[in-house]
């Protein structure tokens, strides 16, 4: 078996999912695991987040999946249903759907379910993407209240800017002169408003990148809101090459070496998701790559990453052989890090990891 692997941390997804209770002690928390729990396992991770009050997915398979291991917490599907056979199905695995669209009411309307459903209704509050504007929501509302599928009813939108400078004050506004007519519950905020706009936290709170100890915030580490990664991304030195200066390594020859350098060879590349586009924004830290570990060491990656190996430098490491422990990213390599000098966010860079890479679980 190839060395690299992905360990998640249960008590890092414990310890980070107390911190979104610090932050929104009255909210009932629905843990978005979306993207097969934004790469970190499905399954594993909501066993650790067991005591979240919800799972937030984007396919019912994955919410079937769900209630088939077991979990009997609220799960939302955050598109709502995307064709009529799986309201159906929604309804016969007592799924909540979100509601964002007049198409999506229409479908509600026509059919008869097995028992009536939870809808979570979206408002468009600057997003521009799913959601029903200011001026229709209302409408929306009244037509699902009044359908007998319909079974409770929560008002909620996703903000576009709430890690931005600008903030969230207009769509919370505009959010808010229309809910507080309504007797439902609201959801509004994702991690960055949990974390940034506490105002926001209401009925329900929806974090996903928090949980799994990444920042929803560009420029800010998550350490920094005391968040701890849930992913440890690792692999070992499968070979060792010393270059002379002068010499080259990797396609394209892209790293030249200016003084000897002892290259490592990691079991590492983008065909599991690590991002090919290293190296391109350079810091002075790490001039010619992006920061790896190895036997718990800081040093940078070389050359180009290819798609199953990368380079690291390994010339002030002396004590590091082949079998020694590489960290691509998670401890002491924030994935954040890693992703920002790789032009992208560690929301990427986690989701990306690919199938290949198994997941284990560690306590
Ligand atoms: C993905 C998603 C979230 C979670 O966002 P994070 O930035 O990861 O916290 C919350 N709400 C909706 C509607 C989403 O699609």
């Amino acid at each position: 078996m190839r060395p690299i692997k992905a360990q998640i941390s249960a008590s890092a997804l414990q310890h980070n999912l107390n911190v979104v209770k610090q932050h929104a002690p009255e909210s009932k928390i629905m843990a978005v695991v979306k993207a097969n729990a934004y790469g970190h396992g499905l399954i594993g991770v909501a066993r650790a987040l067991n005591a979240a009050d919800g799972f937030a997915v984007l396919d019912i398979a994955e919410a079937i999946d769900l209630r088939e291991a077991g979990f009997a917490q609220t799960i939302l599907l955050l598109e709502g249903v995307f064709h009529e056979a799986d309201l159906q199905l929604a309804a016969s695995f007592a799924v909540d759907i979100v509601v964002h669209n007049e198409a999506q009411v229409a479908m509600l309307l026509r059919q008869r379910l097995l028992r009536p459903i939870n809808v979570h209704v979206k408002m468009d509050t600057g997003m521009h993407r799913l959601g029903f504007s200011p001026d229709t929501y209302l409408a929306a509302v009244q037509q699902l209240k009044s359908c007998q599928n319909v079974r409770d009813l929560v008002l909620m939108t996703h903000f576009a800017t709430a890690d931005q400078p600008q903030g969230v004050a207009l769509p919370l506004q505009q959010f808010k002169s229309i809910a507080r007519q309504l007797p439902y519950a609201q959801s509004l905020a994702n991690s960055a408003a949990i974390l940034l706009h506490p105002d926001t936290c209401a009925d329900w709170v929806r974090p996903g990148i928090m949980l799994y100890g990444a920042s929803p915030v560009s420029g800010v580490l998550a350490q920094h809101f005391n968040l701890k990664p849930a992913m440890r991304l690792t692999s070992e030195i499968i070979a060792i090459q010393t270059l002379a200066a002068g010499e080259s390594a990797g396609y394209g020859n892209r790293f030249t070496a200016t003084r000897q350098t002892r290259l490592g060879i990691v079991a590492c590349g983008y065909a599991d998701g690590y991002p090919r586009h290293a190296g391109q924004y350079p810091n002075e830290a790490y001039p010619f790559g992006l920061p790896i570990a190895v036997n718990g060491s800081l040093t940078q990656t070389l050359g180009r990453v290819s798609m199953d190996m990368l380079f690291c430098d390994l010339t002030d490491i002396p004590a590091a052989q082949i079998g020694a422990p590489v960290e691509l990213w998670g401890d002491l390599v924030p994935v954040d890090t890693v992703a920002e000098m790789a032009g992208t966010v560690g929301y990427e860079l986690l989701c990306a990891v690919s199938s290949r890479v198994p997941i284990a679980m560690v306590a």
